[in-house]
């Protein structure tokens, strides 16, 4: 049987459904994440680092979560997280709603000039070779 060693607290363990860690870390990860969620519903509008001091939660996880969209950053008074493009404040995700607009665009873009790449046909006559038919015919003609 398959079994593995928990990154987070070293037990040996079964891995089920793709957990990268142990079913003891998986509780205590969903706890955390609740204890943060009770708080918010709590005291909504609450600062990260009352959060952080009220449930242990250390503040990279709670970025984590709101990365996840777990979480919103607006249920702070001041979390905010960036946008990976533009580094503007975002509330949730990994972009802010401007760049996800552009990033869709670029793809578009890039789709659209992908499909009008059809080979472009030679349509000037190479010069050289004009000259040198016109040459013969200019000795023919005489
Ligand atoms: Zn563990
Ligand atoms: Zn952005």
């Amino acid at each position: 049987m398959n079994v593995k060693n928990c990154p987070r607290c070293n037990r040996i363990f079964i891995p089920q459904g793709g957990r990268r860690i142990c079913p003891v870390c998986v509780r205590e990860e969903e706890e955390k994440y609740e204890k943060v969620r009770e708080y918010l519903r709590e005291y909504p509008g609450a600062t990260l680092l009352e959060v952080v001091n009220a449930t242990g939660v250390d503040e990279d996880t709670i970025l984590q979560y709101i990365k996840e969209g777990r979480i919103e950053a607006s249920d702070f008074q001041d979390a905010a997280i960036e946008c990976e493009r533009c580094r503007t404040p975002i509330s949730s995700g990994r972009l802010c709603a401007k760049c996800q607009g552009d990033l869709a665009r670029e793809l578009q873009q890039a789709a659209g000039s992908f499909r009008s790449q059809t080979p472009e046909r030679d349509t000037k006559s190479r010069p050289r070779d004009k000259m040198f038919t016109a040459d013969i015919t200019d000795k023919f003609d005489k």
